[in-house]
């Protein structure tokens, strides 16, 4: 049972938003079985942006990273199922569109690393957020 309760977070960056791909991402992880627990359209502060990519604070695409990321709202989103974080990460695509497969995310919908659309954790997050049993469950497990 509390392998089906794994969750991701999951977000639609500002050129996703602004090029209309947040239905399609919704669609993806809908249709793949997996359930949306937390929804949040925000723009994300300066603050949020560094403590969310903290491990890259010294690569040189930070700045560059920061603007992109500060220059519109995101969509952010909670999926809950088995095995969310690895396969989330494989409906994605590589971190760079070109190394991508087609049928992925970034494969089907952009181009370059700096403008990739959406994000997606590597690891299980904890989390203190709404859980409620989907009725679909038993037809997926
Ligand atoms: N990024 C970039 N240039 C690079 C590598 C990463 O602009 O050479 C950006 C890109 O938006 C990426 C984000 O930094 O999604 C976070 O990098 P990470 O290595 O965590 O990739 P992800 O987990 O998003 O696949
Ligand atoms: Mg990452």
């Amino acid at each position: 049972m509390a392998e089906q309760k794994e969750r991701t977070f999951i977000a639609i960056k500002p050129d996703g938003v602004q090029r209309g791909i947040i239905g399609e991402v919704i669609k993806r992880f809908e249709t793949k079985g997996f359930k949306l627990v937390a929804m949040k359209m925000q723009h994300a502060s300066e603050d949020l942006l560094t403590q969310h990519y903290l491990d890259l604070k010294d690569r040189p695409f930070f700045p560059t990273l920061m603007k992109y990321m500060s220059s519109g709202p995101v969509v952010a989103m909670v999926w809950e199922g088995k095995g969310v974080v690895k396969t989330g990460r494989v409906m994605l695509g590589e971190t760079n569109p070109a190394d991508s497969k087609p049928g992925t995310i970034r494969g089907d919908f952009c181009i370059d690393v700096s403008k990739n659309i959406i994000h997606g954790s590597d690891s299980v997050e904890n989390d203190e957020l709404v859980h409620y049993t989907s009725c679909a469950a038993s037809w997926l497990y």
